[in-house]
């Protein structure tokens, strides 16, 4: 029997609900076969959409769907340079596309073709936050309400409010942030949430790369009293040769890499055993197949998977997510973000949430569609990104 081939790859841009959305669609030899795939690099999807529609797409039509693996490995090297966010997410919408065809082609759940289930659901945390520490609590114990069991804790957004910044004369417009006031009202909102709340929620915050590496180190220190679940990105990728003197000052848990590209950069720290919780954005290290091979690999060193689940992922990608979620034996927790009606009706089989769980449907491959012309209806803005704008209170430009 003749290979069944890749005879078209079509880049999706859609803007339904915030984040601009990147789906690839790999149709097939096979009347009827596609598979879907998430390649969202949200500030740059035109780059991603160019580096498929001219790049990957005439190295990949006419090759055999079936060879995933090989697939994978050769478009990461036949660019030559490699590891970078544009063409990493490029390469996960055929990765992720290519898996929903196996599994449609097997009559299977994607999980199924992994190893099967370890769970039956994935545990989920969603975000709250607020203008102060009340506001925060109040909207934590209205998600526990709703069967959440794991609660990100944030106030005023990355980095917190600037409140009563003093900037120099003449300093430009941007997303202003100080840091070590930041770092002084975290603590006063999780000493007031933690003694509001209880114990028996589990609280996480994401620092979000805002601080200095010995800012960080204090920060860890500080919160190791309120038993969070995790700390997420105390430390930039620039900055990881800091998580040793994090781990030999406290057990606070650390999660991060949600920035990462390369294998340099997670391998230290999963045999370094310097982290607990992976929280890699799938499609930006390149899809299904490596994140498939970092989860088993960190299996081997008690490291946890918490892969990113914003609103800057696609439904596709978060269908990805879960899969990966049922499989893995080291699953931790799932991020996840709460899509609009829209949403659901734009994208079939989006992952439902119910009483603090994510649910798998029951359909072969990702087991998730796309409404093609009610995507068309939300195109995706020309706009200039304001929130990655970030300064520091002297107006100097900062990690965001
Ligand atoms: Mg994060």
């Amino acid at each position: 029997m003749p290979p069944v081939t890749i005879r078209d790859v079509q880049t999706i841009l859609t803007q339904p609900a915030g984040a601009r959305l990147v789906v690839v669609k790999v149709l097939t030899s096979e009347p009827g076969l596609y598979g879907l795939g998430c390649a969202t690099f949200t500030q740059r999807c035109f780059a991603v959409q160019a580096a498929i529609e001219r790049h990957l797409k005439p190295f990949l039509i006419g090759r055999d769907v079936s060879r995933i693996e090989e697939t994978w490995q050769m478009a990461m090297v036949h660019g030559y340079w490699r590891n970078g966010p544009v063409l990493n997410n490029a390469i996960s919408g055929i990765d992720m596309a290519l898996w929903d065809i196996k599994g449609k082609q097997a009559g299977m759940p994607l999980y199924q073709l992994l190893g099967g289930k370890c769970r039956e659901a994935a545990a989920v945390y969603t975000h709250a936050d607020g203008r102060d520490p009340q506001e925060v609590a109040e909207n934590v114990q209205r998600f526990v309400a709703e069967g959440y069991r794991y609660v990100r804790v944030q106030m005023g957004g990355y980095g917190g409010r600037p409140g009563a910044l003093v900037r120099p004369e003449g300093a430009p417009d941007g997303a202003y942030y100080d840091p070590r006031a930041y770092m002084r009202a975290t603590l006063r909102m999780l000493e007031h949430v933690r003694a509001t709340v209880g114990e028996e929620v589990e609280l996480l915050h994401d620092v979000h790369e805002r601080l200095q590496p010995i800012d960080a180190v204090q920060l860890a220190k500080d919160v190791e009293r309120f038993r969070l679940f995790f700390l997420e990105d105390p430390l930039a990728p620039e900055d990881i040769a800091w998580f040793a003197r994090i781990r030999e000052q406290c057990a606070t848990p650390l999660a991060m890499g949600e920035l990462f590209n390369s294998p340099h950069e997670w391998r230290p720290l999963i045999e370094g055993r310097l982290i607990d919780f992976l929280r890699m954005h799938i499609s930006q290290m390149g899809g299904i197949t490596p994140a498939r091979h970092v989860a088993a690999f960190a299996a081997m060193y008690g490291v946890r998977t918490a892969w990113h689940g914003p609103g800057d992922v696609s439904p596709v990608g978060h269908a990805a997510n879960l899969h990966l979620d049922l499989w893995a034996p080291n699953f931790g927790v799932q991020e996840w973000c709460r899509f609009p009606e829209l949403v659901y009706d734009m994208f079939p089989g989006t992952p439902e949430v119910r009483g603090g769980y994510m649910y798998p449907n029951d359909r072969p491959g990702l087991g998730i569609d796309i409404d093609e012309q009610l995507a068309a209806r939300y195109p995706c803005a020309d706009e200039v990104e304001w929130w990655t704008q970030a300064r520091l209170p002297d107006g100097s430009p900062a990690r965001p």
